[in-house]
């Protein structure tokens, strides 16, 4: 009785997703280059690039470093593997963009410039759509490892509330504005994948969500209806990195992948 009376004038802890930032410490996030790669470069040895499950990091040269992180799983293994401490993990995790190229960063000396990516056409027509009264979609799990659909579930609860944002799961794609698919896309999956697409009103929105749905993983990567409208990466993404990239496709939340890396790093 008590602790039910305590709980009445306790602050509820569910996230405030204006003032919640790229960067969370309780996270791994992507690996970036240490400051150390940026002035003295780092050995080449390519043990990072070895130990990579996904393929996500290619080395040129001690100077020279490319990073998809969209095949990024921000497992940590290549920041273990560097003899010489020239990676780190950075806690910045969120990797979300309507482009996969935008994903794709091309270190050097430790820095990069960011691209200029505009919003595309058919994002646009399903934010007019979506700004102010959100969204359903149906998701479809392609083949993947069910650990995107953990954090769905979680992305229901009261912690995060994606209905709070407007954002619910509903039953059939008939009453969908988006697809959410997971996984690589198995053989099995295209002809289902293809049907639900098919079968939404337009203007519609197909979000890839964690890097299997983005490029496969460690397995090859079937066939989508189109190119998607949002990438989510990370393997899986977490509850509030999703709900925050919802609102990106709403057009509710402003943010450039390449322009807020460029800027934490400046920072850090
Ligand atoms: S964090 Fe993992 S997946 Fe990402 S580049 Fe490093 S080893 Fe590859
Ligand atoms: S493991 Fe470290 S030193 Fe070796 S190539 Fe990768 S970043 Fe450079």
């Amino acid at each position: 009785m008590i602790e039910e009376l305590k709980n009445l004038f306790k602050k509820h802890k569910t996230f405030d997703f204006d003032t919640l930032s790229p960067i969370q410490k309780n996270a791994r996030g992507i690996p970036i280059p240490t400051k150390s790669m940026a002035s003295l470069g780092c050995k080449n040895c390519r043990s990072c690039e070895e130990h990579c499950p996904t393929n996500a990091i290619y080395i040129h040269s001690e100077n020279e470093m490319d990073i998809d992180y969209g095949a990024c799983l921000q497992c940590g293994i290549c920041v273990n593997a560097c003899p010489s401490d020239k990676l780190e993990n950075s806690h910045f995790n969120y990797t979300f963009s309507f482009k996969k190229e935008e994903l794709k960063i091309k270190y050097r000396k430790g820095n990069f410039e960011p691209e200029n990516f505009e919003i595309p056409e058919n994002v646009l027509k399903f934010q007019k759509l979506t700004k102010n009264k959100g969204f359903n979609y149906r998701e479809v799990a392609a083949g993947g490892n069910v650990s995107v659909e953990c954090e769905l579930n979680a992305s229901f609860n009261n912690v995060f509330d994606s209905e709070g944002l407007q954002v619910r799961s509903v039953a059939s794609p008939k009453h969908a504005d988006a697809i959410l698919f997971s996984g690589p896309v198995s053989e099995n999956m295209q002809k289902p994948l293809e049907i639900a697409w098919d079968c939404m009103p337009e203007p519609k929105a197909l979000i890839a969500c964690g890097t299997e749905a983005i490029m496969g993983g460690v397995f090859e990567k079937g066939k989508t209806p189109k190119d998607p409208d949002l990438f989510i990466a990370g393997d899986p993404p977490r509850p509030d990195v999703i709900l925050q990239a919802y609102r990106y496709l709403m057009g509710v939340y402003k943010f450039s992948f390449q322009k807020s890396l460029k800027e934490f790093l400046k920072k850090s």
